[in-house]
């Protein structure tokens, strides 16, 4: 296993730059062990059922058209700090590009003109239906789209679960 050094200065976005850092030291080797491949692929699988089902939902459409455009709506600057280095690292293990300014201010740092920019979406950003969108899909829907969640959810901690287990935990602080 190569060796690095935990990530010193705290600057802005310092996670993000701490889970890039270790996906160029360590993503390689991540992705040859067959155990963490197989429950990225299964996690990859997951995130495109919860995105078909959010599409034809209209969640997107509806998200989008909020989320940068309303001030304290769900996606406020500290939901950018939910998000652990291993979460981001697994982000980057999925191709998925980490921004490291704000493209809004006042918003969350994952926050681009059309949505959310991460592939892998913790928990509090998977589960969080406002009020308007509740109404508008009812129960039986939001039941339906809880469960795919909820699958979601629990193929990211199989890979966060390998992660912690292969490395030392404090790489991931
Ligand atoms: S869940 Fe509701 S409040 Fe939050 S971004 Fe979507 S539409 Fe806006
Ligand atoms: S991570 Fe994405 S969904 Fe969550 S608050 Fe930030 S922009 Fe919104």
């Amino acid at each position: 296993m190569k060796q690095l050094n935990a990530a010193a200065p705290k600057e802005r976005a310092h996670h993000v730059l701490q889970a890039c850092r270790l996906h160029d030291a360590l993503g390689a080797e991540i992705l040859a062990d067959p155990k963490i491949a197989l429950s990225l692929k299964a996690y990859r699988a997951a995130i495109e059922k919860t995105r078909t089902a959010f599409a034809k939902a209209g969640i997107f459409e509806a998200c989008s058209a909020c989320a940068a455009h309303v001030f304290g709506g769900c996606c406020f600057p500290d939901m950018e700090w939910n998000y652990t280095v291993t979460h981001l690292l697994i982000n980057r293990l999925l191709d998925c590009p980490l921004p490291t300014r704000h493209a809004y201010e006042d918003q969350c740092l994952f926050l681009g003109d059309t949505g959310c920019l991460l592939t892998a979406k913790n928990h509090f950003c998977l589960n969080y239906f406002c009020q308007d969108i509740q109404r508008k899909l009812g129960p039986a829907s939001m039941k339906a789209l809880l469960q795919v969640v909820g699958e979601e959810i629990m193929a990211g901690w199989q890979v966060e679960l390998l992660l912690i287990h292969k490395y030392r935990s404090d790489l991931f602080l």
